[in-house]
């Protein structure tokens, strides 16, 4: 027996089988070394691999070309060109021949010196390639490591608990979900994106667990507390019973909030409250209606294109958006254009791992061009058949840029003969964002606070590394007056102000936002029962009190002091492993 500790980041419990998973990357190969007559068959397997891996780039190319333009197609003529390389494939079995180590050991040996080399070069073109360098030789270790082209969490056994250094976003979409029962993480924070699709999909999860793949070593059954972040491998028959007496209080606790699913969301003093989801993916969409939401406040657009080879086609992407738009009738369905980011990029798009900063946002999108006016004309094409249809631009951080994208919007419009002027929205998730808020208000229908971002960029704090919950880091004053001034400055403008960061659907949290004046949370589907039922709960003048307090309260004594404003039956449903 033995218990980690870490971040809860999904409340719930999960009892299950332990399933280690290894993600491939080239700065993190495990050293398996081989005997001799094993050389032939490790290189039978790399020459496996080079061959799907120069299809799939072959057919990436085709479609980049297609779908988006022959410029950001031609990136692939470099990988394809690396792949085809015989010497790459010389090398690589001479290191397997001479160090006696596995295909994936020789080739991210090769793929680092060759990048470093590149890197040093001194010569622009050449430093560039050291990325690419980089893209191949994870591809190929992706490769290497499937089984006929599947990735290891596609099909998992029943009651499965993933214990992962950390789980791309692309990983945990593409995962066996009906057999997936909880998640335990070394890293990634509580905001990070595989954690917000872990809340999305009501699975147990709990992050920062140091040691976890070294212990998980000849563990196979595990007991995860996604409410209190704790982990307990091989657990006694105590320990068992401990775990079951608490998830049943937290599933009995969890009944009682959904009792409640079918009520309006308003305050014990009839102040009423909106409250829409956040939505990941296409099949999200039947949760609104499940969870009785006024619509969609944030749909994150990029994962449908994490899991493709190459940009969605116009008619693919606007199938996604239609659905959504059908399935909430009169209410908005927000649609987040894409918002990249080093750890959610797709396949397609080549990305420098050092150029984290660079690739966000509607900076980014802009840039891309090709790919935004696309996805423009798709939202603009369902807006004819769907006029509750509105766009959200991410990471806003200036209004020339808003411009250009408005630009971008009004010409598709017009050539799509779009009758009426979509709404259209600004994502508040920098200071950069704040200070120029009177210009960006000036141009849009509504704005929207991204704290995941907002925390992350005005605290200085790394949101995919585990260190706080999401409550402990918005808790802090400076955060809470930055949300307060936007707020202040969207209602004398006369402008409709919402928040869709993960803190939104932590149910103190959502009282505090409540009473720093928001009317409109967008939150994780499965998190809406408890968000509604706190905010039935409470009054204007407690979710006041509650937001006075924290904004001068030290972040790290305020939970104690604001749970004391909160009514006491309240109290002990939030004690039951409701927070995040
Ligand atoms: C945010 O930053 O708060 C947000 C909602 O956007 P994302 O989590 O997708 O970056
Ligand atoms: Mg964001």
């Amino acid at each position: 027996m033995k218990a980690l500790r870490g971040i809860a980041v999904s409340p719930g419990y999960a009892n299950g089988n332990v399933v280690v998973y290894r993600s491939p990357m080239l700065d993190a190969v495990e050293r398996r070394t081989i005997s001799t007559d094993e050389v032939e068959g490790e290189f039978k397997r790399l020459c496996a691999a080079l061959d799907r891996a120069i299809e799939e780039v072959s057919v990436v190319r085709q479609q980049v070309a297609a779908d988006v333009g022959e410029s950001e197609a031609s990136i692939f003529d470099a990988h394809a060109a690396m792949l085809s390389d015989p010497v790459l494939k010389d090398h690589v079995h001479v290191g397997m021949r001479e160090n006696l180590v596995c295909a994936e050991v020789a080739l991210a040996d090769e793929m680092q010196a060759f990048a470093k080399g590149l890197a040093s070069s001194g010569n622009d073109y050449m430093s560039e390639l050291a990325m690419d360098a980089r893209d191949v030789g994870n591809r190929l270790l992706r490769h290497l490591s499937l089984d006929e082209g599947k990735s290891p969490l596609a099909e998992l056994p029943p009651h499965s608990v993933i214990f992962a250094r950390d789980l791309m976003p692309s990983e945990t979409v593409g995962m066996d979900r009906k057999n997936v029962t909880g998640i335990a993480t070394e890293s990634g924070g509580p905001t990070s994106h595989a954690a917000i699709l872990a809340r999305s999909l009501a699975i147990p999860a709990v992050t920062g667990l140091n040691g976890l793949l070294d212990s998980a070593a000849s563990v196979s059954i595990c007991l995860l507390d996604g409410a209190r972040g704790s982990l307990v491998l091989d657990p006694s028959d105590l320990q068992r019973r401990r775990f079951v007496g608490r998830r049943r209080k937290f599933e009995l606790s969890q009944s009682l909030m959904r009792l409640m699913e079918r009520e309006v969301c308003q305050l014990r003093n009839g102040t009423c409250v909106k409250l829409l989801a956040n939505i990941n993916q296409g099949s999200d969409v039947d949760l609104v209606g499940e969870h009785n939401l006024d619509g969609i406040g944030l749909y994150r657009t990029e994962l449908m294109y994490l899991s493709a080879h190459s940009a969605p086609s116009h008619p693919i992407q606007s199938r996604h958006y239609n659905r959504a738009a059908a399935a909430c009738g009169d209410n908005p369905v927000t649609i987040r254009t894409f918002d990249f980011a080093v750890e959610k990029h797709p396949l397609f798009l080549s990305v420098d791992p050092s150029s984290s900063l660079e690739l966000r946002g509607l900076r980014f999108a802009l840039r891309q061009s090709r790919l935004f006016k696309s996805q423009l004309r798709a939202i603009v094409r369902s807006a004819k058949k769907f006029p509750n249809l509105r766009i959200l631009f991410p990471m806003v951080t200036g209004w020339w840029e808003l411009k250009e994208a408005l630009d971008l919007v009004k010409v598709v419009s017009e050539e799509e003969q779009l009758e009426h002027k979509m709404p259209i929205g600004a994502m508040i998730e920098t200071p950069a964002a704040i200070f120029a808020l009177p210009e960006i208000i000036e141009q849009v229908d509504f704005i929207s606070i991204g704290c995941n971002d907002l925390a992350q960029y005005t605290l200085a704090m790394d949101r995919s590394s585990p260190g706080q919950t999401i409550s402990e880091c918005s808790l802090h004053p400076s955060l809470l007056r930055a949300i307060r001034q936007i707020v202040e400055t969207a209602d004398r403008e006369n402008c409709p102000v919402g928040i869709c960061g993960e803190a939104a659907s932590d149910p103190i949290m959502a009282g505090i936002f409540v009473g720093l004046g928001i009317r409109e949370l967008s939150v994780s589907p499965a998190r809406a029962p408890v968000v509604r039922y706190t905010l039935r709960h409470l009054t204007l003048a407690e979710a006041k009190r509650a937001a006075d307090c924290a904004i001068h309260a030290d972040p790290s004594a305020a939970m104690g002091e604001l749970q004391t404003i909160f009514p006491p039956e309240l109290r002990s449903i939030l004690a039951m492993g409701s927070r995040v």
